[in-house]
């Protein structure tokens, strides 16, 4: 394995059942570090890319430390910490099996839904032109929430939120950084309370309408460049049962192929309820910490086991 790149960046079948046969347990092996439990799959996490806080190398050192085997970065609408963390696990010839990802933002309805792509060609031509469309719609949307933070007293909002994002996606996440970390909100939740966000039909000051696109676009791109469509964080979204069932259905018309039916923080209530859609529309199941940076509550391969009866998204990869 060591020194082996597979050429579309693609992940060997073999590779990963390697690296899970090689639990003793398959597909877990539940450590107990510190109090908490760790699982060794971890689909769904953020680097500097986006609006994570680490690197995909200190992310990578973090992964090991975890005993995470199986790792997919899924950054906000780029695949720019692939190679970097690639490279990085080959250079140090690290245990880990790194598999492609992104989190697309998407429009529904008036609701922003996050489609995981995991496991395909990071090169596809079909895939980067939607990433830089996306690009482009984050950009605009970017400068158009500067201007209204302008108006909102802030005349340095945008440029200091560039400057935070860097060479990476930037998100709202960057603009709320900014505003609590000058002291004009007293947490990052806040920002979004008061300025960026939107609850229901209510949107705050700042709140701009952002042009992604369709969950059939991202899902119809993922494909095309080899992959699996994840909905992310289906409980995330705020909407009734009744809307989340219309959302499956819709996400399910689209071709789109797995639920995130685990994160860190779902009861087991919650995780019942997300494969029993799984089950109902016949949908694989993901998992995934969705980390962003080191907290109290969550972090990579944490609390991450599929419920039992689910069918994993990477038996889709066999
Ligand atoms: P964006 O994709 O640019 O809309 O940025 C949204 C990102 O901000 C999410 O991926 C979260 O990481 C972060 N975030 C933190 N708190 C909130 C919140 N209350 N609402 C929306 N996004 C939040
Ligand atoms: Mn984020
Ligand atoms: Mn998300
Ligand atoms: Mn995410």
């Amino acid at each position: 394995m060591a020194g082996y790149k597979s050429p579309c960046n693609k992940v060997p079948i073999e590779d990963l059942i390697m690296a899970l046969l090689s639990t003793t347990d398959f597909p877990f092996l539940i450590e107990k570090n510190e109090g908490f439990s760790h699982g060794r799959i971890d689909l769904h996490c953020h680097t500097h890319c986006s609006d994570g806080s680490l690197s995909p190398q200190t992310l990578i050192d973090r992964a090991v430390n975890y005993q995470i085997e199986v790792l997919a970065i899924t950054d906000h609408d780029t695949v720019e910490g692939f190679n970097i963390a690639q490279d990085y696990i080959l250079e140090k010839n690290i245990p880990i099996k790194l598999v492609s990802g992104i989190e697309i933002s998407t429009a529904w309805q008036g609701f922003e839904i996050h489609i995981v792509g995991l496991n395909f060609d990071i090169n596809n031509s079909t895939l980067q032109q939607l990433i830089a469309s996306q690009q482009q719609a984050r950009e605009q949307r970017a400068i158009t929430i500067g201007e209204k933070l302008v108006s909102c007293g802030f005349p340095d909002a945008y440029h200091d939120a560039k400057k935070l994002a860097g060479t990476g996606t930037i998100t709202r996440a960057h603009f709320a950084k900014v505003l609590y970390q000058q002291g004009h909100v007293g947490t990052m939740q806040k920002a979004f309370d008061q300025y960026l966000g939107k609850k229901g039909r209510n949107t705050q000051k700042a709140y701009v309408k952002p042009q992604w696109c369709s969950i059939e676009q991202a899902v119809e791109a993922i494909h095309v460049a080899g992959g699996s469509a994840v909905m992310a964080h289906p409980i995330r979204y705020d909407l009734s049962a009744k809307w989340l069932r219309r959302l499956i259905v819709h996400y399910k018309e689209s071709q789109g192929d797995a639920l995130e039916v685990v994160l860190p923080q779902m009861n087991p209530q919650q995780r019942q309820i997300m494969l029993n859609y799984c089950l109902e529309y016949n949908l694989h199941a993901s998992t995934g910490s969705d980390f962003h940076h080191p907290n109290k509550w969550s972090d990579l391969g944490r609390n991450l086991i599929l419920p039992d009866g689910a069918i994993p998204v990477w038996a889709m990869w066999e």
